[in-house]
């Protein structure tokens, strides 16, 4: 079946699927569940392997567990989130009732990323269809050997009328984007959000944009220097930090640098050993162009200013690049010039917070800022003066795990929410209702304007607002 006959196809079912029982939803999603633990485990690991050297465990961890976390969220709460929800009724109204209730938005389509390429596919999958849209998923190229096993894991699931994969790169992306949907839940670059933005408002189709940036953090003087350097090392290294919350630089305060150097170092040592480059956990960068891009970007920097101080080495046949450390480089240089997207971690030292505010500011919004500090003054005093999809404090990149927090950008960091409610708020629209029951307030106030009305209306305005 071509691109047009699927879109097609899944158009005529629009109005079946949204008629499909919370019941029916719900069995779908517990045969993922049990795909996902049973025989698709292995082949998705393996897919994994292949694509870019990713290991079973973190997989697992990274993305098995939240796609299962998200699918037992929605089977524990679907039944709330779907039901009518009454509102409040002001005094002039007396005699109505009022709802709200979600609806299903229709045709859904997701465009997913190569990074974390099965929860980034099923999530906003999964929700969709719980939510009663029929969704087409186009996953990345860059990852070919999971994106058709989730083909099949998904035709395997569910009828192509209802949720099915379309498999390629920009062309199939670009004829997918032509066709009005409503509603494009996308997550990626900035730039490819803004070309898939333009291909919505030709239809007024609404967009969820989970999109990049450059995430600072910030270690001021009240931090465990030590502590936070091994927090971030981890999160930075995590999946060759090819991922959209990773930490992109790092601000520390003067009086905690050299502790927090010695966290990052001891951090990755203890990770992934003397050189990660030949460490099996460690993955390799996705392809060959971004592997080109990074150690562009690395070489470049040993031109410029700046203490290299871990790492500096890649190895291209290994498609590997070794945890990087730079400390103060320069601002306008090689790492500062776009999101890293890799583990290069370049490091600022300050001594005065208006500093790296002004810095943070100065930047388009990022998805996060990370705090590490014990001041909660501190903290108050840093999340006040910046703004973000997210901050996080004392830790880096665990926000996402948490089903019940809200997780988006803010300006180029990305429009809408995803994550348990939030996420399948984007799927539905929320319709209001108003029913009348007794007498309305027109029998009483309405023209022709006697003296005794204009005493009530005068008498309302004055008592009631
Ligand atoms: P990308 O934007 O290059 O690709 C994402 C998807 O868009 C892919 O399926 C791709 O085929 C498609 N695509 C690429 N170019 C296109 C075009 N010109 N027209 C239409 N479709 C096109 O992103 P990527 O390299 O897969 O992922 C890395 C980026 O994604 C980073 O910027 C990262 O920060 C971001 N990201 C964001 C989140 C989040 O939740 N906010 C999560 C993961 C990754």
């Amino acid at each position: 079946m071509n691109i047009q006959e699927l879109i097609t196809l899944q158009r005529g079912n629009k109005q079946a699927q949204s008629e499909t029982t919370i019941a029916y939803r719900l069995a779908k999603l517990e045969k993922m569940r049990k795909a996902l633990k049973g025989p698709w485990k292995s082949r998705l690991e393996q897919a994994l392997w292949s694509d870019f050297n990713k290991n079973a465990a973190e997989v697992n961890l990274t993305e098995l567990l939240p796609t299962l976390d998200n699918i037992k969220l929605i089977k524990q709460n679907l039944k709330r989130w779907t039901a009518p929800q009454k509102v409040k009724t002001p005094l002039p109204l007396l005699g109505s009732t009022s709802y709200t209730q979600a609806e299903p938005k229709g045709n859904t389509l997701v465009i997913a990323p190569w990074n974390y390429p099965i929860f980034l596919s099923l999530h906003p999958l999964c929700t969709s269809f719980a939510a009663g849209n029929t969704v087409i998923l186009k996953p990345s190229e860059l990852t070919p050997n999971t994106s058709e096993a989730l083909r099949d894991l998904i035709a395997e699931i569910f009828t192509p009328e209802e949720c099915s994969v379309v498999l390629g790169g920009v062309p199939e992306s670009t004829e997918l984007l032509k066709a009005r949907f409503d509603h494009i839940f996308f997550t990626g670059s900035t730039h490819v959000g803004q070309i898939v933005m333009e291909a919505a408002s030709k239809h007024l189709t609404p967009v969820t944009l989970e999109l990049g940036g450059k995430s600072p953090t910030i270690v001021d003087e009240s931090a465990n220097g030590y502590e936070a350097g091994k927090r971030v090392a981890w999160a930075k290294f995590t999946n060759a930090g090819q991922i959209c919350i990773a930490p992109d630089h790092v601000y520390v305060h003067r009086s905690q640098l050299d502790a927090f150097r010695k966290g990052v170092k001891d951090a990755v040592r203890r990770h992934y050993g003397e050189d990660p480059t030949k460490h099996e956990d460690f993955v390799q960068i996705v392809n060959p162009r971004n592997f080109d891009r990074l150690n562009g970007i690395l070489e470049q920097s040993k031109t410029e200013a700046g203490i290299l101080d871990m790492g500096g080495h890649a190895d291209s046949e290994a498609r590997k690049i070794a945890p990087t450390m730079v400390v103060d480089p320069p601002k306008d240089g090689a790492f500062m010039k776009e999101e890293l997207f890799g583990p290069l971690l370049p490091v600022f030292s300050f001594t005065d917070i208006a500093q790296p505010l002004a810095e943070i500011n100065g930047r388009e919004h990022p998805l996060v800022v990370y705090i590490y500090a014990k001041s909660r003054r501190n903290i108050k005093h840093i999340q006040r003066n910046t703004r973000a999809g997210a901050t996080a404090v004392n830790m880096s990149l665990l926000q996402i795990a948490n089903n019940y927090l809200p997780f988006g950008g803010v300006g180029h960091s990305g429009i809408g929410k995803t994550n348990g409610h939030a996420g399948f708020l984007e799927f539905t629209n929320t319709r209001s209702a108003f029913y009348q029951w007794g007498p309305p307030i027109n029998n009483f106030i309405a023209a022709p304007y006697t003296e005794g009305k204009r005493k009530i209306i005068n008498f309302l305005i004055k008592n009631l607002y």
